[in-house]
This record gives structure tokens, C-alpha cells and sequence, in this order.
């Protein structure tokens, strides 16, 4: 078997002089994807409603990979995956969701089951019981296909009779907040703001901070999430210090927790942003054509050999906020392991 993937002296120095003595011991990774390349149809091009690049980075990803990344990413730390299957309108759930359930059995793993909204409450509730699940997560592919792109809300994938099983529960559910607007946009913070009013219980993790990507996408966001008091943010597959500083100041660091969204932060880049848009920045070829795909850019020459991981330039941008905001060692510790292991201990509690 040859290795997964290259680690050359740029990675080895990035981690050890900056991640290594930043990251705690422990670690949960609250957002990573599990599957296996043979539970996935090639995509019909129509009916793909998200970004193509992160289909470029890895066509599967095996409980063994995602281990194997761990230790040849972060060596010498512990790291606990919460994990979910792919996501896409090709992937068999029934396969995704099967795998993910024996792999966390088998490995005493937290993980959470991928749901459609057409699931009946009793269907929902007995399934997720049944696959040893602590909630789901829950993705807009998912949202009925006569629902424009821009148009979805998080309802219409998340549904009102769903988060009354949640609720009941206690469950936890994984949020990839849905439109263009992102975490900014107003029918998405109007339905933030309700399901943690209306269903108290629930545990809602809004992943990518509600995909504010770019500083342009936060708007008044934050003063209006500052608010809440329960819900909390991954950072996954977010590399932007500036929105982690605002995030820290909404909600401090009891709120946040660590997600990579592996195994799309393997890719080699760094992120630039643009117009209120973000572009990653990659070595030229490494992922096949990307001239169709306006959040990819490629380069050459020495600027290609300096680029490292996604997952390091994520931690690295957690780490400048962190330093900017004065976050303790303990809040570090919380953030990367504390706050996912009280999350996760609370959904057990209820359900035992
Ligand atoms: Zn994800």
C-alpha cells in the first residue's frame, strides 16, 4: 500500500513550528466524512447543487484513510472523529449511513446519521435509534429537486416534524446552512434563531461558522447570533482569522468547536479571498482542470512549493484569532476537545 498522501518538509515545519505546540493532546474532530468510493453513482451534472472542487480532493474516504490522516497530519495527538457520511444526491445513503454505523461500533466512535426531510417522524427517530446515532446531519442537496438552488431554506431540508424528534431526544443535529446570502442571510438567521427557541434540547451545531468564508459574508450576522445561548460553530473548512475573531467575541470560546471536514482539507492550497469571494489557491495540475471552477485558482514555481494543507492553514488561522483574542490554554483545550466531549456526553445522557 502506498502512502495516502505526500507530507514533504513544508508540512513537517508548518506543523511543528506552529500547530503542534498550539494544539492540545486530545482532540475531537466534530465534522468529518466517512464513505467508500463504491456507494457513490458518477453525478449527473444537473442535479448538482454545491461546489464541484472538494470532488477533487478525495473519491472516498475510508474509516482506515481517515485514521491514516490523522496520524500523518497531526502525529502524537489523539484524535477522536465525529463522523457522517458523504453528502450528494449520487450517494446511496442506505450504504453511506450502514458503513458509518458499523465503523463507529466497531470503533466506539460518535457519528451521526445522514437524513432526508421525506423521513416520517417515526421512520427518522427509529432509524437513527436503530444505527446507534447521535442525531443527523442533514444537507440542502436533500431538499426537494423542484426547489431552486437559491430558494432552499433550512426547513425544507431540516424539517419542523425531524427537530421534534431531535427535541424529544435530545439529539444532536450537523447544520451546512443553505443560500447565497450564507450566514448573513436573513430567512437563515430568522430560522437559526426559531429552532433554538422552539426546541431547546436539540444539540445545533451550524458547521463552517455558517459558511461565512469571507468577511463579506457575516454582515450583522454575529450581533444577532451573540444573542443565542445554546447552539454552537464548527470551523471546519474555514481558513478566515478575521470572521474566527468576531465569532470568538459573539459567542466565546465555550461555543466553538473544532471540525475539519476531512477528508477535503487533505487538499494542498491557500485560500485568498476576492470580492467577497473565496478562492483556493492550488498547485497547478494537482487536481485535474479546474478552469470551470470560479473558487479554484492554480499556481507554479516557488509560491506552488510553499503551499501546505487546507487542515493547516485552518488550524493556523484558529490559532492567529485565538492569539488575537487572548484565548486561554483552557479555552484552546475546549475548543479542540472540551466543548465536543461535554456536547457529546449530554446527547448520551438523555438517551441512556
Ligand atoms: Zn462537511
Amino acid at each position: 500500500m502506498g502512502t495516502l498522501f505526500e507530507v514533504n518538509e513544508v508540512d513537517r515545519l508548518f506543523y511543528e513550528q506552529k500547530l503542534q505546540p498550539f494544539l492540545p493532546e486530545r482532540i475531537i474532530d466534530i465534522h468529518t466524512h466517512v464513505w467508500l468510493e463504491e456507494f457513490v453513482a458518477p453525478s449527473d451534472p444537473a442535479l448538482v447543487r454545491a461546489v464541484t472542487w472538494p470532488g477533487r480532493v478525495a473519491s472516498s474516504n475510508s474509516i482506515e484513510d481517515l485514521m491514516e490522516t490523522y496520524r500523518l497530519m497531526l502525529p502524537g495527538k489523539q484524535v477522536t472523529p465525529l463522523m457522517f457520511s458523504q453528502v450528494s444526491r449520487s450517494t446511496n445513503l442506505e450504504l453511506g449511513n450502514r458503513y458509518v454505523s458499523e465503523c463507529a461500533a466497531a470503533r466506539k466512535l460518535p457519528a451521526l446519521m445522514v437524513t432526508k426531510p421525506e423521513q416520517s417522524a417515526a421512520a427518522f427517530e427509529a432509524d437513527i435509534e436503530r444505527g446507534g446515532f447521535l442525531g443527523c446531519k442533514v444537507y440542502l442537496n436533500y431538499a426537494a429537486p423542484y426547489i431552486p438552488e437559491k430558494e432552499i431554506r433550512i426547513y425544507d431540508f431540516l424539517p419542523p416534524h425531524q427537530l421534534e424528534v431531535l427535541n424529544k431526544r435530545g439529539w444532536m443535529a450537523m447544520l451546512h446552512i443553505p443560500r447565497d446570502g450564507r450566514l448573513k442571510d436573513p430567512v437563515n438567521l430568522a430560522q437559526m434563531l426559531e429552532i433554538e427557541q422552539l426546541y431547546p434540547q436539540l444539540k445545533l451545531i451550524i458547521a463552517h461558522v455558517g459558511r461565512a468564508y469571507c468577511e463579506e459574508d457575516v454582515g450583522d450576522a454575529l450581533d444577532i447570533l451573540a444573542k443565542t445561548r445554546t447552539m454552537v460553530f464548527d470551523f471546519s473548512a474555514n481558513t478566515n482569522a478575521n470572521v474566527f475573531r468576531q465569532l470568538i467575541q459573539a459567542v466565546g470560546p465555550k461555543r466553538i468547536l473544532f471540525g475539519s471536514d476531512l477528508p477535503i482539507v487533505r487538499m494542498r492550497m491557500k485560500r485568498i479571498y476576492e470580492q467577497g469571494r473565496y478562492i483556493n489557491v492550488v498547485p497547478r495540475g494537482l487536481y485535474g482542470d479546474v478552469s470551470g471552477d470560479r473558487n479554484m485558482r492554480e499556481t507554479e514555481g516557488p509560491e506552488a512549493e510553499q503551499l501546505s494543507y487546507f487542515l493547516y492553514e485552518q488550524i493556523e488561522a484558529f490559532r492567529l484569532a485565538a492569539e488575537a483574542e487572548g484565548l486561554s490554554r483552557q479555552d484552546i483545550e475546549d475548543v479542540f476537545y472540551g466543548n465536543a466531549a461535554a456536547l457529546i456526553g449530554r446527547v448520551k445522557e438523555v438517551a441512556r
